[in-house]
Protein backbone atom coordinates (compact mmCIF):
# COMPACT_ATOMS: atom_id res chain seq x y z
CA UNK A 1 0.00 0.00 0.00
CA UNK A 2 1.00 3.15 -0.86
CA UNK A 3 0.61 4.33 3.02
CA UNK A 4 3.51 2.20 4.08
CA UNK A 5 6.06 4.26 2.03
CA UNK A 6 4.86 7.88 2.86
CA UNK A 7 5.90 10.23 5.22
CA UNK A 8 3.78 9.88 8.59
CA UNK A 9 3.57 12.97 10.88
CA UNK A 10 2.96 12.61 14.62
CA UNK A 11 1.80 15.24 16.47
CA UNK A 12 2.70 14.83 20.36
CA UNK A 13 5.49 12.23 19.77
CA UNK A 14 7.51 13.10 22.71
CA UNK A 15 5.54 10.90 25.08
CA UNK A 16 2.55 9.27 25.92
CA UNK A 17 0.16 7.45 22.95
CA UNK A 18 2.40 9.59 20.11
CA UNK A 19 5.98 8.37 21.41
CA UNK A 20 4.31 4.84 20.58
CA UNK A 21 2.69 5.57 17.28
CA UNK A 22 5.99 6.75 16.17
CA UNK A 23 7.64 3.79 16.99
CA UNK A 24 4.62 1.65 15.71
CA UNK A 25 5.10 4.01 12.41
CA UNK A 26 8.72 3.17 12.35
CA UNK A 27 8.50 -0.38 12.89
CA UNK A 28 6.22 -0.24 9.52
CA UNK A 29 9.08 1.68 7.68
CA UNK A 30 7.40 4.79 7.72
CA UNK A 31 9.83 7.41 7.54
CA UNK A 32 8.43 10.39 10.09
CA UNK A 33 8.06 13.96 10.95
CA UNK A 34 7.57 14.01 14.93
CA UNK A 35 6.15 16.95 16.74
CA UNK A 36 6.06 18.37 19.70
CA UNK A 37 7.69 21.34 22.28
CA UNK A 38 9.79 19.51 24.19
CA UNK A 39 13.00 19.13 22.12
CA UNK A 40 15.03 16.90 24.44
CA UNK A 41 12.45 14.04 24.12
CA UNK A 42 12.59 14.38 20.53
CA UNK A 43 16.12 13.77 19.89
CA UNK A 44 15.71 11.06 22.21
CA UNK A 45 13.13 9.19 19.99
CA UNK A 46 14.48 10.00 16.83
CA UNK A 47 18.22 8.35 17.79
CA UNK A 48 16.06 5.16 19.21
CA UNK A 49 13.57 5.01 16.41
CA UNK A 50 16.67 5.31 13.44
CA UNK A 51 18.74 2.79 15.31
CA UNK A 52 16.30 0.58 15.58
CA UNK A 53 14.42 0.86 12.43
CA UNK A 54 17.13 2.53 10.06
CA UNK A 55 14.04 4.80 8.95
CA UNK A 56 14.47 8.72 8.11
CA UNK A 57 12.86 10.24 11.16
CA UNK A 58 12.78 14.68 11.11
CA UNK A 59 12.17 16.25 14.62
CA UNK A 60 9.77 19.31 14.28
CA UNK A 61 9.49 21.55 17.87
CA UNK A 62 6.37 23.14 17.71
CA UNK A 63 3.73 24.92 20.45
CA UNK A 64 0.38 23.93 18.71
CA UNK A 65 -1.01 25.94 20.66
CA UNK A 66 0.56 29.00 18.71
CA UNK A 67 -1.54 29.91 15.36
CA UNK A 68 2.17 30.75 13.79
CA UNK A 69 3.68 26.96 14.89
CA UNK A 70 0.25 25.41 13.27
CA UNK A 71 0.81 27.06 9.65
CA UNK A 72 4.04 26.26 9.70
CA UNK A 73 3.44 22.70 10.13
CA UNK A 74 0.66 23.08 7.80
CA UNK A 75 3.32 24.45 4.85
CA UNK A 76 5.54 21.13 5.87
CA UNK A 77 2.54 19.28 5.68
CA UNK A 78 1.73 21.04 2.16
CA UNK A 79 5.14 20.67 0.44
CA UNK A 80 5.90 17.00 1.94
CA UNK A 81 4.46 13.90 0.30
CA UNK A 82 2.30 12.71 3.90
CA UNK A 83 0.72 9.96 3.90
CA UNK A 84 -0.37 9.75 7.20
CA UNK A 85 -0.98 11.77 9.85
CA UNK A 86 -1.82 10.60 13.52
CA UNK A 87 -3.66 13.80 15.22
CA UNK A 88 -2.47 13.74 18.93
CA UNK A 89 -1.13 16.17 20.34
CA UNK A 90 -3.62 17.29 23.43
CA UNK A 91 -4.17 18.56 26.78
CA UNK A 92 -6.58 18.67 29.58
CA UNK A 93 -6.70 19.17 33.32
CA UNK A 94 -7.16 22.74 33.25
CA UNK A 95 -9.94 22.77 36.15
CA UNK A 96 -12.92 24.48 36.90
CA UNK A 97 -13.57 26.98 34.20
CA UNK A 98 -14.73 29.71 36.94
CA UNK A 99 -10.74 29.11 37.86
CA UNK A 100 -8.89 29.54 35.01
CA UNK A 101 -8.43 32.53 32.87
CA UNK A 102 -10.22 32.89 29.39
CA UNK A 103 -6.76 32.82 27.75
CA UNK A 104 -5.66 29.43 29.01
CA UNK A 105 -9.16 28.24 27.70
CA UNK A 106 -8.22 29.33 24.39
CA UNK A 107 -4.63 27.75 24.62
CA UNK A 108 -6.64 24.27 24.84
CA UNK A 109 -9.07 24.85 22.24
CA UNK A 110 -6.52 26.02 19.86
CA UNK A 111 -4.38 22.70 20.29
CA UNK A 112 -7.21 20.38 21.04
CA UNK A 113 -9.61 21.70 18.54
CA UNK A 114 -8.15 24.50 15.99
CA UNK A 115 -4.60 22.69 15.25
CA UNK A 116 -6.02 19.20 14.81
CA UNK A 117 -8.99 21.08 12.42
CA UNK A 118 -6.33 22.78 10.31
CA UNK A 119 -3.81 19.74 10.26
CA UNK A 120 -6.64 17.40 9.12
CA UNK A 121 -7.66 19.86 6.66
CA UNK A 122 -3.85 20.24 5.16
CA UNK A 123 -3.55 16.59 5.42
CA UNK A 124 -6.73 15.69 3.42
CA UNK A 125 -5.73 18.21 0.69
CA UNK A 126 -2.73 16.30 -0.36
CA UNK A 127 -4.34 12.56 0.12
CA UNK A 128 -6.76 13.93 -2.21
CA UNK A 129 -4.18 15.26 -4.97
CA UNK A 130 -2.85 11.61 -4.33
CA UNK A 131 -5.92 9.81 -4.05
CA UNK A 132 -4.05 7.98 -0.80
CA UNK A 133 -3.83 8.74 2.56
CA UNK A 134 -4.61 7.87 6.38
CA UNK A 135 -5.98 10.59 9.15
CA UNK A 136 -6.18 9.49 12.74
CA UNK A 137 -7.56 11.30 15.15
CA UNK A 138 -7.42 10.65 18.81
CA UNK A 139 -10.38 11.32 20.49
CA UNK A 140 -11.51 9.79 24.48
CA UNK A 141 -14.28 8.89 26.07
CA UNK A 142 -14.69 12.35 27.65
CA UNK A 143 -16.40 12.95 24.13
CA UNK A 144 -19.30 11.24 25.97
CA UNK A 145 -19.08 12.81 29.86
CA UNK A 146 -19.29 16.08 30.65
CA UNK A 147 -17.41 17.25 33.55
CA UNK A 148 -16.88 20.14 36.27
CA UNK A 149 -13.43 19.98 36.22
CA UNK A 150 -12.98 19.52 32.26
CA UNK A 151 -15.91 21.62 30.74
CA UNK A 152 -13.61 22.45 27.72
CA UNK A 153 -11.52 19.18 27.78
CA UNK A 154 -14.79 17.29 27.41
CA UNK A 155 -16.36 19.77 24.96
CA UNK A 156 -13.38 19.46 22.80
CA UNK A 157 -13.25 15.90 22.42
CA UNK A 158 -16.82 15.91 21.77
CA UNK A 159 -15.74 18.40 18.47
CA UNK A 160 -13.23 15.63 17.37
CA UNK A 161 -15.91 12.95 17.94
CA UNK A 162 -18.38 14.66 15.44
CA UNK A 163 -15.87 16.33 12.67
CA UNK A 164 -14.28 13.20 12.19
CA UNK A 165 -17.11 11.44 12.11
CA UNK A 166 -18.47 13.95 9.75
CA UNK A 167 -15.09 14.08 7.82
CA UNK A 168 -15.62 10.20 6.95
CA UNK A 169 -18.74 11.09 6.11
CA UNK A 170 -17.25 13.32 3.33
CA UNK A 171 -15.01 10.68 2.33
CA UNK A 172 -16.48 7.49 2.24
CA UNK A 173 -16.03 5.60 -1.17
CA UNK A 174 -12.56 7.59 -1.19
CA UNK A 175 -9.73 5.83 -0.93
CA UNK A 176 -8.94 7.97 1.95
CA UNK A 177 -8.82 6.26 5.08
CA UNK A 178 -10.01 8.62 8.38
CA UNK A 179 -10.22 6.38 11.32
CA UNK A 180 -11.26 7.94 15.02
CA UNK A 181 -9.88 6.19 17.92
CA UNK A 182 -11.10 6.71 21.01
CA UNK A 183 -9.21 5.99 24.43
CA UNK A 184 -10.35 5.30 27.46
CA UNK A 185 -8.29 6.14 30.77
CA UNK A 186 -4.54 5.08 29.29
CA UNK A 187 -1.41 5.82 31.43
CA UNK A 188 0.42 8.33 30.22
CA UNK A 189 1.74 11.62 31.61
CA UNK A 190 -1.32 12.66 30.59
CA UNK A 191 -1.93 13.64 33.87
CA UNK A 192 1.21 14.22 36.19
CA UNK A 193 2.23 17.07 33.40
CA UNK A 194 -1.11 18.50 34.35
CA UNK A 195 -0.95 18.24 38.11
CA UNK A 196 -3.71 15.83 38.20
CA UNK A 197 -3.35 12.37 39.73
CA UNK A 198 -3.73 9.04 37.54
CA UNK A 199 -6.62 8.22 41.13
CA UNK A 200 -8.90 10.25 39.22
CA UNK A 201 -9.87 6.99 37.51
CA UNK A 202 -9.97 3.73 39.46
CA UNK A 203 -7.07 2.02 38.75
CA UNK A 204 -8.25 -1.21 36.91
CA UNK A 205 -9.75 1.03 34.08
CA UNK A 206 -6.46 1.79 32.70
CA UNK A 207 -4.06 0.42 29.41
CA UNK A 208 -0.81 0.93 28.89
CA UNK A 209 -0.07 3.21 25.76
CA UNK A 210 1.38 -0.07 24.10
CA UNK A 211 -1.94 -1.69 24.49
CA UNK A 212 -4.04 1.42 23.15
CA UNK A 213 -2.05 1.81 19.74
CA UNK A 214 -1.60 -1.90 19.01
CA UNK A 215 -5.25 -2.36 19.40
CA UNK A 216 -5.93 1.01 17.13
CA UNK A 217 -3.70 -0.05 14.49
CA UNK A 218 -4.99 -3.43 14.85
CA UNK A 219 -8.32 -1.68 14.01
CA UNK A 220 -7.36 0.36 11.47
CA UNK A 221 -5.43 -2.22 9.43
CA UNK A 222 -9.17 -4.31 9.79
CA UNK A 223 -11.04 -1.12 8.34
CA UNK A 224 -12.37 0.46 10.98
CA UNK A 225 -13.16 3.93 11.46
CA UNK A 226 -14.15 4.04 14.51
CA UNK A 227 -11.67 1.99 16.93
CA UNK A 228 -12.36 1.55 21.26
CA UNK A 229 -9.97 -0.36 22.44
CA UNK A 230 -10.95 -0.75 25.64
CA UNK A 231 -14.70 -1.51 24.97
CA UNK A 232 -14.82 -5.11 25.59
CA UNK A 233 -18.35 -5.29 23.88
CA UNK A 234 -18.72 -2.94 20.31
CA UNK A 235 -22.55 -3.50 21.02
CA UNK A 236 -22.34 -0.66 23.08
CA UNK A 237 -21.28 1.50 20.78
CA UNK A 238 -23.39 0.19 17.40
CA UNK A 239 -26.15 1.30 20.18
CA UNK A 240 -25.07 4.58 20.92
CA UNK A 241 -25.10 5.27 17.60
CA UNK A 242 -28.49 3.86 16.48
CA UNK A 243 -29.75 5.99 19.33
CA UNK A 244 -28.37 9.08 17.95
CA UNK A 245 -29.85 8.46 14.99
CA UNK A 246 -32.80 8.16 16.32
CA UNK A 247 -32.64 10.97 19.13
CA UNK A 248 -31.88 13.09 15.54
CA UNK A 249 -34.70 11.96 13.98
CA UNK A 250 -37.00 12.46 17.24
CA UNK A 251 -35.83 16.13 17.03
CA UNK A 252 -37.32 16.86 13.28
CA UNK A 253 -41.02 16.74 14.36
CA UNK A 254 -41.82 20.17 13.20
CA UNK A 255 -43.95 20.30 16.58
CA UNK A 256 -43.49 22.12 20.15
CA UNK A 257 -43.81 18.95 22.63
CA UNK A 258 -47.16 19.45 24.63
CA UNK A 259 -45.13 19.72 27.60
CA UNK A 260 -44.23 23.32 26.57
CA UNK A 261 -47.28 23.84 25.55
CA UNK A 262 -49.63 26.06 28.17
P1 LIG B 1 0.99 12.82 27.18
O1 LIG B 1 1.91 11.70 27.47
O2 LIG B 1 0.93 13.98 28.11
O3 LIG B 1 1.28 13.31 25.70
C1 LIG B 1 0.78 14.50 25.19
C2 LIG B 1 1.61 14.86 23.99
O4 LIG B 1 1.09 16.07 23.43
C3 LIG B 1 3.06 15.12 24.37
O5 LIG B 1 3.90 14.60 23.37
C4 LIG B 1 3.15 16.63 24.41
O6 LIG B 1 4.46 17.02 24.04
C5 LIG B 1 2.15 17.00 23.31
N1 LIG B 1 1.68 18.36 23.49
C6 LIG B 1 1.01 18.86 24.57
N2 LIG B 1 0.81 20.17 24.39
C7 LIG B 1 1.37 20.49 23.19
C8 LIG B 1 1.49 21.70 22.47
N3 LIG B 1 1.04 22.86 22.96
N4 LIG B 1 2.12 21.67 21.28
C9 LIG B 1 2.62 20.51 20.78
N5 LIG B 1 2.52 19.35 21.41
C10 LIG B 1 1.91 19.34 22.61
O7 LIG B 1 -0.52 12.30 27.08
P2 LIG B 1 -1.23 11.18 26.19
O8 LIG B 1 -2.12 10.45 27.10
O9 LIG B 1 -0.26 10.44 25.37
O10 LIG B 1 -2.16 12.10 25.28
C11 LIG B 1 -2.21 12.01 23.89
C12 LIG B 1 -3.64 12.23 23.40
O11 LIG B 1 -4.48 11.22 23.96
C13 LIG B 1 -4.26 13.56 23.81
O12 LIG B 1 -4.98 14.09 22.71
C14 LIG B 1 -5.24 13.20 24.92
O13 LIG B 1 -6.32 14.08 24.99
C15 LIG B 1 -5.67 11.81 24.43
N6 LIG B 1 -6.23 10.97 25.49
C16 LIG B 1 -5.50 10.59 26.57
C17 LIG B 1 -6.06 9.81 27.56
C18 LIG B 1 -5.33 9.37 28.78
O14 LIG B 1 -5.97 8.83 29.71
N7 LIG B 1 -4.02 9.50 28.84
C19 LIG B 1 -7.42 9.41 27.44
C20 LIG B 1 -8.14 9.81 26.33
C21 LIG B 1 -7.54 10.59 25.35
P3 LIG B 1 5.25 18.28 24.62
O15 LIG B 1 4.84 18.47 26.05
O16 LIG B 1 6.67 17.90 24.43
O17 LIG B 1 4.83 19.41 23.73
Amino acid sequence: MGEEQGLAVVTGASSGIGAVYAERLAARGHPLLLVARRSDRLAGTKDRLVSNYRVEVTTLVADLEQPSDVSGLEARIAADDVTFLVNNAGAGGLGRTGDITADQLQRMIQLNITALTRLSHAALAGFRKREAGILVNIGSMMAHAAAASAAAYSGSKSYVLNFTRSLQLEYAGSPIRIQLVMPGPIRTEFFSSQGLGESIFPPESYLAPEELVDAALAGLDAGESVTIPSMLDEQAWTALEAARTEFVKAMMSGKVAVRYQS
